[in-house]
């Protein structure tokens, strides 16, 4: 590993033997030793921690359990409680979490870039902010046959059904940030679908101008969507064959282990910034630590 002097005017470093090594410190957090460096240069002083996303964070040793207990069910206060640390403190860390699990994901498309998708499934899920008359939508695009989460993004919708009206009354007009979602999602994992591959989606009236603005090579089928059963909270379909199953089974496993996405539940979304921190996260846990992908080839 090589290290930087942290000063921007100066590019001195490890390899070219101007920053030295300068003693150790224990970090009490987690009863680790940390080495730290001096430039020899302009005489600063840093650590191996020091450009890390967890730089000067305090709670180290739960952090892999949040994330854990984050992506299995479990809202903020609970994780707070179970971890025994401050309601704060968590949000903080999801925050932290998002970023990282971010990162992780960037990194995943930009290796999908050499193994591209020949099959991809988008769709919408539907779930709201504070209250049902103001409806969020995810839209969320997965791999048909490694079942690899691509994206997710989340934006505002005006309340639609016998809400429509009311909503507009009590909130006033919502705009509709719907095609900006998909446009910021297709833009996203645009490099790494393959150019004559098969994208599937049911008949939303939004969608194929879209498709055929970032895919117009590829071929887009378009399904009718099936009435849904209990178990799968609305997304497992009742239909003896499901054609949209990977991206139903995916939404039906989202809402299930994000807690602020099961249906009538006490706990509901607040921000729509931590709904996308939540999902991103989800999506590192679900693409890493579910179902283990590796991409390296045989
Ligand atoms: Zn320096």
């Amino acid at each position: 590993m090589i290290y930087h002097c942290p000063k921007k005017s100066c590019d001195s470093s490890t390899k070219l033997k101007t920053v030295i090594k300068d003693g150790v410190y224990l970090r009490k957090c987690d009863s680790r030793k940390i080495q730290r460096f001096k430039c020899k240069i302009c005489g600063k002083r840093f650590s191996r921690s020091t450009h890390t996303l967890e730089y000067r964070q305090k709670k180290r040793r739960i952090n892999y359990m949040l994330y854990k207990l984050i992506c299995s069910g479990n809202s903020m206060r609970r994780c707070s409680r179970i971890l025994g640390v401050n309601y704060k403190t968590v949000a903080r860390k999801v925050d932290y979490l998002a970023e990282k699990s971010r990162r992780r994901q960037e990194k995943l498309l930009t290796e999908l870039q050499k193994s591209k998708v020949e099959r991809m499934q988008f769709d919408d899920l539907i779930t709201l902010e504070h209250t049902k008359m103001k409806p969020l939508s995810v839209s969320l695009a997965v791999d048909k046959d490694r079942r690899i989460i691509l994206g997710a993004e989340v934006s505002r919708i005006p309340a639609f059904g016998h809400l429509a009206k009311k909503s507009v009354k009590k909130y006033g007009y919502r705009e509709n940030h719907h095609v900006r979602g998909l446009n910021r999602l297709f833009f996203k994992i645009q490099k790494t679908i393959s150019k004559d591959a098969l994208i599937e989606s049911d008949e939303h009236k939004t969608y194929s101008a879209l498709v055929n603005q970032y895919f117009h090579t590829s071929e887009y089928k378009r399904y009718k969507g099936g009435r849904g059963c209990v178990a799968g909270q609305g997304e497992l379909k009742r239909q003896v064959y499901d054609p949209l199953f990977t991206l139903n089974h995916t939404c039906a496993m989202m809402r299930d282990s994000i807690n602020r996405l099961i249906r009538k539940t006490w706990c509901t979304t607040k921000k729509v910034s931590r709904l996308q921190n939540h999902i991103d996260i989800f999506i590192s846990f679900y693409n890493h630590d579910y179902l283990n992908i590796d991409l390296t080839p045989i």
